[in-house]
């Protein structure tokens, strides 16, 4: 009689879905009651038709499918006290206490707070009335687990996150495309690819289709970049090639804190090389289509982990996250990953900071 709900929050990645079919079909296997709840946090506070019991049928061909069928939002409501006390109620209300959410740290670090927060939340809608004494003695812990869901590999923790492989499968696959009609007329193509605060959709990319030039946020170059991009890029054609591919993370920038716009390096490719460079921002296509196999497989295996997971957890237990550390799957602490997380952005924009007022000072 454990019911269990699941939901997608924050950006979408390609995945979730196989991650909720997992999840609804082990708690199913597992005798669980389970649940969809629509439209994230915005759904679990409106409640009504938004948190919704799931059968066996009803995450049937959902594998192959991109984005998440059970919606995602970013919720305001979510973050004050009193969209959380909605949220618990419309929770107890149909006997959930075990939560599974698929998201990137803001979810997850939503989902903790709410859980920290649960038996203070109970007294209040015990006060209240809204709930009975039975009611809050039957249901007083909520075990969490969490899932990440994100195509930008930027969290600390796990080696994949749930929708990267797909996303750096659309990058290839509109690289070699556009390589194509490059080296037809001996172009040099900038691909600007998302990455506000991590270049590992870039780096891997550009590993996997031979670029020349990679810029991304962790590595900001010395402000005479563009010499060595011409360098660089004039040496490949001297030796014959007949193309060339530049790879611009979103977050680029220089050591002096200046933006790297794929605009900016085409300027100088214009300019200084008479090179013909054009520019393409591959934007949502990164996000969309159908998940990889790797990803399918990843997402299912999280999301039965999942739901293991929270029905081994004891009332002493700590919310986790599913991770992926070498081959396999494993719990760990999920405040832990999210600390870590903040604490690497946190870093990396001090450091950027620093570097700049430094080089700035100095010229
Ligand atoms: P992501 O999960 O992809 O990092 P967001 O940071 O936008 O995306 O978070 C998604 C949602 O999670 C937010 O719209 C909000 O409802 C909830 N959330 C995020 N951070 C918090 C927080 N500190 N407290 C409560 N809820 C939060």
């Amino acid at each position: 009689d454990k019911g269990l709900a699941v939901f997608t929050s924050g950006g979408d990645s390609q995945g979730m879905n196989a991650a909720v079919r997992a999840c609804v079909r082990m708690a199913i296997y597992l005798g669980c009651k389970v649940y969809f709840i629509r439209e994230g946090y915005q759904g679990m506070v409106d409640g009504g038709d938004c948190i919704q019991e799931a059968n066996w049928a009803s995450v049937s061909s959902i594998i192959h499918r991109g984005g998440t069928i059970i919606g995602s939002a970013r919720c305001q409501d979510f973050r004050e006290r009193q969209g959380r006390l909605k949220a618990a109620n419309n929770l107890i209300q149909r006997g959930i206490t075990n939560l599974v959410v698929i998201g990137g740290d803001g979810s997850l670090t939503g989902a903790n707070l709410f859980r920290q927060e649960w038996s203070s939340l109970l007294d209040e809608l015990v006060k209240n009335k809204t709930i009975t004494t039975e009611q809050q003695e039957k249901f007083n812990v909520l075990h969490i687990v969490g899932l990440v869901g994100s195509i930008d590999n930027d969290f600390c923790g796990t080696d994949m996150t749930i929708g990267t492989d797909t996303a750096l499968h659309r990058i290839i696959e509109a690289i070699d495309a556009i390589s194509s009609t490059a080296y037809s007329h001996q172009r040099t193509f900038i691909m600007e690819v998302m990455g506000r605060h991590c270049g590992y959709l870039a780096l891997v990319g550009g590993l996997a289709c031979e670029a020349d030039f990679i810029f991304i946020p962790e590595m900001p170059p010395k402000v005479d970049w563009p010499d060595r991009l011409c360098s660089q890029l004039a040496q490949e054609r001297s030796a014959g090639q007949r193309l060339n591919i530049v790879i611009v993370a979103e977050g680029a920038m220089d050591r002096e804190g200046h933006p790297i716009t794929a605009e900016d390096v085409k300027k100088v490719i214009d300019e200084r090389l008479k090179h013909d460079a054009r520019i393409t921002v591959l934007g949502h296509v990164q996000r969309g289509g159908n998940p990889s196999a790797f990803d399918r497989i990843l997402a299912c295996r999280m999301g039965a982990e999942a739901t293991l997971a929270l029905m081994e957890a004891t009332k002493d237990s700590v919310p986790v996250v599913i991770s992926l550390d070498g081959n396999q799957a494993v719990r760990v602490p999920l405040m832990e990953c999210v600390e870590r997380t903040q604490a690497v952005a946190k870093a990396m924009a001090e450091k950027r900071w620093a570097d700049a007022v430094k080089l700035r000072g100095r010229s």
